[in-house]
């Protein structure tokens, strides 16, 4: 990739413009899902997520440090870490920050980082524990709630089937609460998940409401994937007959089922209900 005057990877720059070209490449890969995929890249605020990002090892393309951050021991450390490595700091000021990623009160540092995703072909079920599989997962607050609570528990990763939520925007990647560096992302059709559920070694357990085994009334040995059904349709027909068992989490009031996120919830802490210790 070429770098234009002032952008040269490693370097600092002061933007005090929202129309400077920087900010407004920023502002599209919050906005726009088609410019995170024409670049690969995407856009995390805050400290936490810079540093997470940085000790997980994740290519940063730009940090921007609002003048809080100038002052912030934690983030000139992370700021040092990530023009060492290659990325662009950008001292903006609070008005370029909010313009950036429309708030009011932004965060101190947002950072624009490499987008990561494995394929199929890249799990090993040997050392697998925990897997979460999405089927056509549609709201990004649900998908970060996931992920962050699929790290709470240590699963190994998760699997988006077909055409879901991208995880890498901006609500998501809020939602992740900065999980989202620590958890690997499979992407996936219906069909190669199909396949490659063929040779998967241990139960793939599928949530449905049709389901007729009580989800306390199943063992999860390892490897296992877990197999939840997207918000509106549930789980689809060809998704379902792939599975081993199809649980369901008894419900007693009026509520027709549970959201997906905690549903998930409740399931991780039953599939990993023996790793979990205080
Ligand atoms: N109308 C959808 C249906 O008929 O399946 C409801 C989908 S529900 C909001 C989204 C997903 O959460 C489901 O596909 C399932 O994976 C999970 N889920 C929610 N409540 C559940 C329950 N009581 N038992 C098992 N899975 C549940």
């Amino acid at each position: 990739m070429e770098f234009k005057q002032n952008q040269r990877p490693g370097a600092v720059k002061q933007i005090t413009s929202h129309s400077n070209p920087i900010v407004k490449e920023i502002k599209g890969l919050v906005a726009q899902r088609k410019h995170r995929r024409q670049s690969g890249l995407f856009v995390a605020e805050g400290l936490k997520l810079a540093t997470d990002a940085l000790e997980a090892g994740w290519g940063v393309r730009y940090l921007a440090l609002g003048p809080e951050a100038r002052e912030n021991k934690i983030a000139l450390e992370a700021a040092a870490k990530a023009k060492a490595r290659g990325a662009l700091i950008l001292e903006v000021n609070t008005a370029v920050l909010g313009a950036i990623t429309r708030r009011d009160n932004p965060q101190m540092v947002v950072g624009v980082y490499e987008q990561q995703t494995l394929k199929l072909s890249d799990i090993d079920p040997k050392s697998a524990t925990t897997w979460i599989a999405l089927d056509r997962v549609r709201d990004p607050g649900n998908l970060g709630t996931i992920i962050r609570t699929g790290d709470a528990v240590g699963a190994t990763g998760v699997i988006l089937i077909d055409d879901t939520t991208d995880p890498f925007a901006v609500e998501t990647v809020r939602a992740t609460m900065g999980s989202l560096f620590h958890m690997p992302i499979v992407r996936c059709t219906a069909d190669e998940f199909v396949e490659f559920r063929k040779s998967w070694p241990g139960p793939v357990v599928g949530t449905h409401l049709r389901g007729e085994k009580d989800y306390r009334a199943v063992e999860y040995k390892e490897p296992v994937i877990l197999m939840m059904g997207n918000e509106q349709a549930g789980l689809s027909d060809k998704l379902a007959d792939t599975c081993s068992d199809l649980v369901k989490i008894p419900q007693a009031g009026q509520a027709d089922s549970m959201n997906l996120a905690v549903a998930t919830a409740v399931m991780l802490y039953e599939v990993r209900r023996n790793y979990l210790k205080l």
